[in-house]
């Protein structure tokens, strides 16, 4: 089964589980990780994707801050040692993200602000707002006043709702394991790793196996319930593991990964992304036999392209018109419009001596492109 590439996604929610960020033996926050981790978010934010992170490690970070012993804790402790462990966490996503010019806007939700609809609207358009400009929210339960009937208990379940709710085409879960085994494989080593699943049947459910480890909430069980949440609304699931640096970076390369497919196709998502939402910030008018290999289905190449209006940047939507100006089609397009002038009518092999670095060899990549009917 073909598996989708990180780079269709357009808005993404990461979920990061408390044993990736917090060091239980030393007792703090694993830091080269982390700015590991941020390196490849910075990377996934530059192509204008939006991305949201759920964040574990409140309780478990302050717990270590405070020296508690180990073993479960009462919930006024858990929910103490949340507001100790809640403030470096924040403090911590802000530094991350700021070394990439990226700014971090903190989100604690309870249950209710995802259940009921007057605070889930609400709660939903303050995190557009943070996605409008361009911040990436840090999304936690607010352990501190959550009781035990009216909690999220763990994070997947958590991520879920969040990426449901922003109608994010993609939910990554980073975990101390690399996805779902047809068994668990603490308890069986020879249990067969599985790449991908299209629909979560009771044999699914039954590979699961319960065992969360001390730190976390939650184990396979509520990944997988995750999964069922995201994939009936038309989002992607992968679980990752988050046990190497540069996690997100392995799985756009191909690490091992177990996706959880929904109906409903990114691509078809992206390229009503593409078609819809986006305000255009310029036209490129291409020549006629760039508007024959467009309906063929191939990728605008600068050769192709004989002129450029507006002032935009990299990523951002343009509008495609043939000589004749009648619309072609929209799309992202691979250069700012001042590389775009520079390299317009000349052939994709000239690009690094004509800008000084090498881009991509298409103006606008098919995968980026979405051809109007005729
Ligand atoms: N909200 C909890 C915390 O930040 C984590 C829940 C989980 O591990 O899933 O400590």
């Amino acid at each position: 089964m073909q598996t989708p590439a990180l780079a269709d996604f357009r808005r993404v929610v990461v979920k990061v589980g408390s044993s990736l960020l917090v060091d239980s033996q030393a007792g703090g926050l694993k830091e080269a990780w982390l700015a590991s981790l941020a390196a490849d978010l910075a990377e996934l934010h530059r192509d204008k994707r939006d991305l949201l992170i759920v964040s574990s490690g409140a309780i478990a970070l302050g717990r270590a801050v405070l020296r508690l012993p180990a073993g479960p804790l009462k919930l006024e402790d858990s929910q103490a040692a949340a507001a100790v462990g809640q403030i470096a966490l924040a403090r911590t996503w802000t530094e991350a993200l700021s070394r990439h010019g990226i700014i971090a806007g903190q989100v604690l939700v309870t249950l209710g602000d995802t259940e009921e609809r007057r605070r889930y609207l609400n709660a939903r358009s303050t995190i557009d707002t943070l996605l409008q400009w361009r911040a990436i929210p840090v999304i936690n339960e607010n352990d501190t006043v959550a009781t035990n009937e009216i909690r999220y208990g763990d994070n997947d379940r958590l991520a879920a709702r969040v990426a449901t709710m922003v109608s994010a085409d993609l939910l990554i879960l980073l975990s101390d394991i690399d996805g779902l085994y047809e068994a668990p494989p603490e308890e069986n080593v020879a249990a067969r790793h599985v790449p991908s699943v299209a629909r979560i049947t009771p044999e699914i459910e039954a590979m699961a196996g319960a065992a969360p480890s001390e730190l976390s909430r939650g184990g396979m069980q509520t990944k997988i319930e995750a999964a069922r949440i995201v994939t009936n609304a038309g989002t992607h699931m992968v679980i990752g593991s988050g046990r190497r640096d540069h996690p997100l970076r392995a799985i756009a390369e191909g690490a091992r990964c177990t996706w959880f497919l929904t109906a409903a196709n990114p691509v078809t998502a992206r390229k009503k992304w593409i078609a819809g939402a986006l305000e255009p910030k310029g036209t490129l008018t291409i020549d006629a036999g760039a508007v024959a290999a467009l309906r063929r289905g191939k990728s605008l190449l600068p050769a192709g392209v004989i002129g450029i209006d507006g002032a935009f940047a990299r990523g951002d939507a343009v509008i495609i018109r043939g000589p004749d100006g009648a619309e072609v089609g929209r799309g992202l397009c691979a250069y700012d419009a001042e590389d775009a002038h520079k390299i317009r009518g000349r052939s994709s092999a000239d690009i690094a001596s004509l800008l000084g670095f090498s881009g991509r060899a298409e103006m606008v990549h098919r995968d980026d492109l979405v051809v109007s009917p005729q």
